[in-house]
Parts: C-alpha cells; sequence; structure tokens
C-alpha cells in the first residue's frame, strides 16, 4: 500500500494494541519517508483512509 500522503512504499507496521487501539482488521502504518501514520477504514464498503498523525514537515 502507498503512502496516501506522499505516495512512498517505505511503510512501517506498528503494533498499537498496547495503546487503546483496536487494530483487528485495520493495522496502523507509519510511512517511512514522510511520518504520516494512517489505517484504513471500511465503511460502507468504501476504503477511507483515517489519518493519525500527519506528516512531518522538513
Ligand atoms: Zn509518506
Amino acid at each position: 500500500m502507498k503512502c496516501p500522503n506522499c505516495g512512498n512504499r517505505t511503510e512501517v507496521g506498528l503494533d498499537m494494541h498496547s495503546s487503546g487501539f483496536s487494530a483487528e482488521d485495520s493495522p496502523i502504518k507509519e510511512c517511512g519517508a514522510c511520518g504520516l501514520v494512517w489505517r484504513i477504514k471500511i465503511v460502507d464498503g468504501k476504503t477511507l483512509v483515517d489519518i493519525i498523525k500527519p506528516a512531518d514537515k522538513k
């Protein structure tokens, strides 16, 4: 999956189960290039991007 912000494929999976997130069906991803943290939500059959942390601006 490409980063929805910068399109980079360098992503890092985060395990946030211990932080109160329920990531059963929507694993949280972090972009290794821009720092965006997001996950995919499926709502009414549509794929939505849920931004958890904005990209780092440098
Ligand atoms: Zn990115």
